[in-house]
Order: structure tokens, then sequence, then C-alpha cells
């Protein structure tokens, strides 16, 4: 079992958030520091500290987050044009190890270098 992040929190309602997605494997909420005019991230239910350790037994949630994102994305009005970025590790930026992916969107990210 993992230690218990902020994103545990808030998935068990300890801590409120704005809430804009929720399925059975997933919830997707707004991010507390946008740094786009849309920022999302969505969660597994399922608490893995970082995308490097998703197992094989993680395949099939894996697959369910690019889905459910592809579908906030639609549902948020964004699905033309959007950026999904998974920081792994200290060292790529990631400060809160429970795996998230970002869905960043709102503005032109066409001349931008991969940063956000
Ligand atoms: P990371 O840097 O780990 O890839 O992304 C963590 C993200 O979580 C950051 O963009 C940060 O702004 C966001 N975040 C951290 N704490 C909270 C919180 O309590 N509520 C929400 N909604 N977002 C948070």
């Amino acid at each position: 079992m993992s230690e218990e992040t902020i994103f545990s929190k808030i998935i068990n309602g300890e801590i409120p958030s704005d809430i804009v997605y929720e399925d059975e494997h997933c919830v997707a909420i707004k991010d507390i520091a946008p740094k786009a005019p849309v920022h999302l991230l969505v969660i597994p239910r399922q608490p893995i500290p970082r995308l490097a350790d998703a197992g094989p037994a993680d395949r099939a949630l894996l697959g369910h987050l690019m889905f459910a994102a592809a579908e906030i994305a639609r549902q948020a009005g964004v699905d033309e044009a959007f950026r999904l970025i998974v920081n792994n590790g200290a060292g790529a930026g990631q400060t809160v190890f429970h795996l998230h992916l970002h869905i960043l969107a709102g503005k032109d990210f066409s001349e931008s270098q991969m940063g956000f």
C-alpha cells in the first residue's frame, strides 16, 4: 500500500477540490495552480506513485486514463487542442507521488518547448 497523498485525500473527500469528472477508475479535478486556462488532473483512484511503478496488472487502467483524458477534454470543450503530460519522478517535476495526467489547453502550445 502506498503512502496516502493529497490526491487520495481529495478522492476520499477529505480535502475539497473542483471535481469535473468521475468514473469507477479515476477522478478529474481542476489544478489548484493552473499553468494554462484549462489545467485538469486525471487521477486514478488506485494510488500508483509514478508511471514507472505501474506493472502489467495496471495496463488496462493506464489505457483507461488516456481514454478518459480524451473524454474529459471533450467535455471541457478543448478536444481540438490539448496537451497531456505525465511527470515521472522529482527530476521531471513530479511533486505529488500519486500518478496523474495533466490536461493543458486554452493557449497556443505550437511554438513552445515541451515544458509548461
Ligand atoms: P506534478 O508536479 O506532481 O506533476 O503535479 C502536481 C499538480 O498538483 C501541480 O500542478 C499542483 O498545482 C497540483 N496540486 C497540488 N496540490 C493540489 C491540491 O490540493 N488541489 C489541487 N486541485 N491541485 C493540487
